[in-house]
């Protein structure tokens, strides 16, 4: 069994240079060659000594995941599903804006947290991707878009760790792929344009805020404990001031950011004015000791086994209105790639059936032409 060098991040990969007899430098060149230049064959890396390629070629591979389907919605996002075997695939979004092209990744094919208001969540959970798996959404994507777009320099600007799975919980295989993704020799994106999103796994945060400070995302969709025990179960492990701490603390390692929290808009559910003003008195009482934070409030992608509904929009605005009067900064989610169900875990429900895998490559190669066609 070879290594796929996917797995590893440049740290990671000068060992195992290490291990071949190899001197660490090695591993900057490899590195470059495989994330900055998207080659998959040792034969393509022309600086390398032959009788290295020849070593590579005996011990390592470079394999993205398969891909099951790719579907470009009418606003430019596109959404591919990988195939992660035994009948799971996860997904990644790309959704590209004016100012930036940004790539949400999955970190685990389904999730185990269960939050009600998330399909992924609700399909249970299957497994934790390794690194490569993680990683190789983002190499895989970066350099489809790359060739598609006809550019050699870098299309994503920006990765969120907010596909399936909570990223918190496969801990060491996210910090290599994050480290990836800032290396300057890798993707070299800074920290403040790579975001975990993390439904609340406190002591991961600590972990994290120490390991590796990117951006991060709270799923806080409530203002209360009673409320966010029944909408993200883990609240009742580590409840709302808990987490507001944690936060606190996590800012300490990130200075000048804020922390994201993600509210999920459910109708008649947490998104009343009452629920606004119990958040905004929240938000403040932990400001006072050091918390700075901005709200994105999420129009909610219904689907029937959660028995929720989307708030009306005016409901949405209003809302949103409420925490700005207070002076709490607010944005709403634009929805993207809708006809596409880009939302997280809306399409991976779908692959369970593995008959249907070589009808949807089958349909890949038809939206791979029209992709090219249409760039
Ligand atoms: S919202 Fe995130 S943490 Fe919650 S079930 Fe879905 S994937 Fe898991």
């Amino acid at each position: 069994m070879t290594a796929n060098l996917l797995d590893f991040d440049l740290e990671g990969l000068a060992v195992f240079c290490e291990r071949l007899g190899e001197k660490r430098f090695r591993a900057t060149q490899l590195f470059r060659w495989i994330h900055q230049k998207g080659a998959s064959e040792f034969d393509d890396m022309s600086d390398l000594a032959k009788s290295l390629r020849e070593k590579l070629k005996a011990h390592a591979h470079i394999q993205s995941l398969p891909v099951v389907s790719q579907h470009l919605s009418a606003d430019g996002t596109i959404k591919w599903l990988f195939d992660v075997g035994a009948g799971n695939a996860v997904e990644a979004v790309f959704i590209p804006e004016d100012d930036r092209g940004t790539l949400c990744i999955s970190s685990q094919a389904g999730c185990a947290v269960g939050c009600r208001f998330c399909s992924t969540g609700h399909q249970g959970f299957s497994r934790n991707l390794t690194t490569a798996e993680i990683l190789s959404q983002l190499w895989f994507a970066e350099h489809f878009l790359r060739k598609h777009l006809k550019v050699s320099e870098r299309v994503i600007s920006n990765v969120v760790m907010m596909g399936m799975g909570e990223p918190l919980q496969n801990y060491s295989a996210l910090v290599p792929a994050l480290k990836a993704m800032l290396d300057d020799h890798g993707y070299g994106l800074s920290r403040r344009r790579v975001t975990v999103s993390t439904s609340g796994v406190v002591p991961m945060m600590d972990r994290l805020s120490i390991d590796c400070p990117v951006a991060l995302a709270v799923s806080l969709h409530a203002p209360t404990d009673a409320l966010r025990d029944s909408l993200v179960p883990l609240n009742k492990k580590y409840p709302i001031d808990e987490l507001l701490q944690t936060c606190i603390r996590y800012l300490a390692h990130a200075p000048r950011d804020f922390i994201t929290f993600e509210y999920c808009m459910l109708d008649g559910v947490n998104d009343q004015p009452e629920h606004a003003e119990l958040l905004i008195g929240l938000v403040q009482f932990h400001a006072r000791q050091g918390l700075r934070c901005k709200f994105n409030l999420i129009p909610f992608n219904p689907f029937p086994a959660s028995g929720l509904l989307r708030s009306p929009q005016e409901r949405v605005q209003a809302f949103a209105k409420q925490l700005q009067n207070a002076g709490l900064v607010t944005t709403v989610r634009k929805t993207r790639g809708d006809d596409i169900d880009a939302a997280c875990g809306q399409l991976a429900g779908d692959v369970k059936d593995r008959t249907q895998v070589k009808a949807r490559i089958a349909q890949q190669r038809m939206i791979m032409l029209r992709a090219v066609n249409e760039h």
